[in-house]
């Protein structure tokens, strides 16, 4: 089993704290930079043909640029090329002002069947020194579009840790999110990348980021709200109601194996792990000519176990142990360390598992970092 994640390296234009991969300016090659992906998927279609597809992601960059006639067709080359009879799962991220009646109902048409809508706030001043493309009354109305469309599964993004944002405005944000009525929630901290507009206005002391008791405040006043409201958090950043979890992010936080397809997509085939060049010039020059415009790693057993510890401690599976010996023989060292961990009632250790608690997923990186194994 596996999915396919298709990158669209489009934006209308560019957030100030991105650092994702995408052009403003790709109106002249748009028709091109699709007949790639295209001719990517068919390139490394013989390599996937042994895997049922179960899911299928376009992220970004800005998939919501794409018509009903652009998705369709790379979907028809993922259903020609690949063993896909039996997708359960095709998301599409989009952004609120892209969701008007007629892009919705088009890309229904064309077999998306959950919608990620990148809401990140409802305030408009909050949006505007972002650079959103939309306001807050279009994230709420886009929800409302979406499901008059039929679309019955649908996530929404949010972020807090922004500058200024108190306590009292999450919780309005919150609220907000929950009056929507969405089975799905995705909640990121705000993080200052490097090489981003937001870092040089934080440098120039333009914009003053949240404090890292700030961010842990509404990290707690997320986890509580959501619990009373009825949504599990199944991985850290990620609630649900009634299970309704992401089929595709699932898979890849389970380790599961993964075509990517795209300028910069990361993709994993269950021994390596790949990732095309981030330019889309070079990209399309490369697919054109047969060349798949790769990386290649070749995951070492310490690289697997870290990535395993990694991700799947940020889940509520957590991870299992039988698949970290199995990798590593470890010594009384680590053993040591996760003692102290479990004393300090941030990790707790079943028969098969190792999670964390909830006071351990504050610290999620501090943790995961600590148990890594750097020499083997
Ligand atoms: S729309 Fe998404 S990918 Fe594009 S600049 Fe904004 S955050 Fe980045």
């Amino acid at each position: 089993m596996a999915g396919i994640y298709i990158h669209i390296p489009f934006c209308a234009k560019q957030c100030t704290y991105c650092d994702f991969h995408f052009s403003t300016t790709f109106e002249s090659y748009r028709g091109q930079l699709l007949t790639a992906l295209s001719t990517e998927l068919e390139l490394r279609a013989d390599a996937w043909k042994n895997e049922p597809i179960e899911t299928i992601y376009f992220g970004g960059g800005t998939p919501s640029l794409l018509t009903g006639a652009e998705i369709q067709a790379l979907l028809s080359t993922v259903y020609l090329h690949y063993n896909a009879s039996a997708v359960k799962e095709i998301t599409l991220e989009c952004n609120p002002d892209d969701c008007s009646a007629d892009h919705l109902s088009a890309w229904k048409s064309a077999g998306v069947n959950r919608l990620s809508i990148g809401i990140q706030s409802f305030t408009d001043a909050q949006l505007a020194w972002m650079n959103r493309t939309h306001t807050g009354d279009e994230g709420l109305k886009a929800v409302e579009r979406a499901v008059a469309a039929g679309f019955e599964q649908l996530t929404v993004d949010l972020m807090y840790g922004l500058p200024d944002l108190s306590q009292q405005a999450w919780l309005e944000q919150l609220k907000r999110v929950i009056a929507l009525d969405v089975d799905h929630i995705s909640a990121y901290c705000l993080t200052v990348e490097e090489k981003t507009v937001l870092a040089s206005r934080v440098k120039s002391g333009k914009i003053h980021p949240s404090t890292a008791d700030q961010q842990s405040e509404q990290f707690e006043l997320l986890v509580s709200t959501l619990a009373a409201a009825g949504f599990e958090q199944y991985e850290i950043s990620n609630f649900a109601r009634e299970g309704k979890y992401s089929q595709h992010n699932t898979a890849y936080w389970q380790g599961k194996k993964y075509v990517a397809i795209g300028p910069s997509a990361h993709g994993f085939d269950g021994i390596n792990r790949y990732w095309n060049v981030a330019n889309n010039q070079l990209y399309m020059r490369q697919i054109e000519t047969g060349v798949l415009p790769e990386t290649i790693e070749e995951l070492t057993n310490q690289d697997r176990f870290n990535e395993l510890l990694m991700v799947g401690l940020r889940t509520k599976w957590g991870v299992v142990k039988a698949e970290l010996v199995a990798l590593i023989t470890l010594d009384k060292g680590w053993y040591k360390k996760l003692e102290s961990w479990k004393e300090s009632g941030a990790v707790e250790e079943t028969g098969t598992h190792l999670l964390l608690t909830q006071a351990g997923r504050l610290l999620a990186d501090a943790i995961a970092s600590d148990l890594f194994v750097i020499d083997e």
